[in-house]
């Protein structure tokens, strides 16, 4: 049994036939503690004539049925607890948009794991406990603050639980502590970027040096947008709170792909039509199944992020497998004219266009009976005071970089410097105004 102080980072790199094995022994324990203690697992394993014995193997996991996020609407508040109220310390919730929220339960176990994790997620971005890591995403609900919090105490490293929001005192903090990492989503992040520049406050002279950036997609484009107007590595960081929150999966210093912590949480990638397992190198949906958590196992949720396994090694010497970056959920897709578009593609084509800012909004209208897309844009103070001839070349320059990519027409709309809300949290960039 490992502890805390162990160096866990060790099982980064175990042999991938121990690592394989072990994800086999821990399957079938979970899979039988799911049968015996969750009702609605029980029932659809026993509809499908299927028992925790029929895995043998890894790929035996493809029997079994899926989870999906209205299991959790559906048995909300407790239904899918595994451990009775007595051994549950942590309740976390997400606010839906609609309706009710979704639950997520800990024991001391699950909050034990969640710590490792997150402890071996920093060490990945290079972290010691000679750091001192600012968490601003949110405290309370939501997983990102604490998961983010432990993770960092269990490094050793000193924690500024600042939570997200007032940028002035985050600034002011980061400057007059030292900060070297920061934690917060990358909008927020970009939003301090700027705000530091109108207090004077130089990033770049600060000692801040790595970000580990989450909680909502972003694309390569506002990486080199962040890491050129600050000067740090920003690493993506992947998690959600229905396996674990913050932690199932980090990059590392190649920034090619994100290891996840298989040896907790197994992953698998499925065609979303079919639910077909597809080969390592395919592109599909995620799905997958804690290995470990105690209070509220999931065994094959289905994500709805859209990514593919990487195939081959990567040259830190993690033996842990790659996925690639998700710049799109499922859930932000929107279909226009018959067209899916996915938000990360127009913030693709915006950033490659030298003079944009990374604020920008999406609005979809109907005009006509007819489906439309405006993009809003800010552009720097230098060009939108400039000509007019080069505010039109531009503007052509942007909607031919967009028009490229998505394949349909789309009104661009630039607008000056700090006119679009800035989020503090994760950002809100499509406004569907459309008639329904
Ligand atoms: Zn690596």
């Amino acid at each position: 049994m490992l502890h805390l102080n162990d160096d866990l980072s060790a099982l980064d790199y175990v042999g991938v036939d121990y690592l394989r094995e072990l994800q086999l022994a821990r399957l079938r324990t979970i899979v039988k503690h799911a049968y015996d203690n969750v009702q609605l697992f029980r029932s659809r394993l026993d509809a499908l004539k299927l028992k925790p014995e029929d895995i043998k193997s890894l790929t035996d996991i493809s029997k079994f049925p899926f989870m999906v996020k209205t299991d959790l609407r559906d048995t909300y508040p407790f239904g899918l607890f595994a451990c009775p109220m007595s051994e549950i310390v942590r309740l976390h919730a997400s606010s839906g948009t609609t309706g009710k929220p979704i639950v997520v339960a800990y024991n001391q176990h699950d909050i034990n794991v969640w710590a490792e994790v997150m402890k071996r997620t920093f060490a990945s971005c290079g972290l010691t406990k000679q750091d001192i890591i600012q968490v601003a995403y949110g405290y309370g609900l939501f997983t990102g603050g604490l998961g983010a919090h432990y993770g960092a105490e269990a490094l050793g490293a000193t924690v500024i639980p600042i939570s997200g929001g007032n940028t002035q005192r985050q600034i002011m903090l980061m400057r007059d502590f030292g900060t070297t990492a920061i934690c917060c989503t990358p909008s927020y992040f970009n939003f301090i970027i700027e705000q530091a520049a109108v207090n004077g406050v130089n990033l770049k002279e600060l000692p801040l040096k790595v970000g580990v950036f989450g909680a909502e997609p972003w694309t390569h484009e506002m990486r080199k947008r962040i890491e050129s107007g600050s000067n740090i590595k920003a690493y993506d960081i992947y998690g959600l709170s229905e396996i674990i929150g913050p932690g199932v999966g980090i990059e590392c210093h190649c920034q090619n792909g994100l290891h996840i912590f298989e040896d907790h949480f197994y992953p698998e990638i499925i065609n979303p039509e079919t639910g077909e397992v597809l080969p390592d190198g395919e592109t599909g949906e995620l799905v997958l199944t804690t290995l470990t958590k105690q209070a509220m196992p999931m065994i094959r949720y289905r994500t709805r992020d859209i990514t593919r396994i990487l195939t081959g090694k990567c040259s830190c010497g993690r033996t842990l497998r790659r996925i690639d970056r998700i710049s799109s959920r499922s859930d932000d897709m929107f279909i226009i004219r018959g067209v899916n578009v996915f938000p990360s593609q127009i913030e693709t084509a915006l950033l490659s266009v030298e003079g944009t800012l990374p604020h920008y909004n999406i609005i979809l209208y109907t005009e006509n009976n007819m489906d439309n897309i405006e993009v809003d844009v800010e552009i720097n103070e230098e060009l939108f005071s400039d000509k007019v001839r080069a505010m039109e070349e531009l503007q052509h320059k942007l909607t031919s970089a967009i028009e490229g990519i998505i394949g349909i027409r789309v009104r661009v709309k630039m607008v000056a410097p700090n006119t679009i809300t800035r989020s503090e949290g994760k950002a809100k960039r499509v406004l569907d105004h459309r008639n329904k």
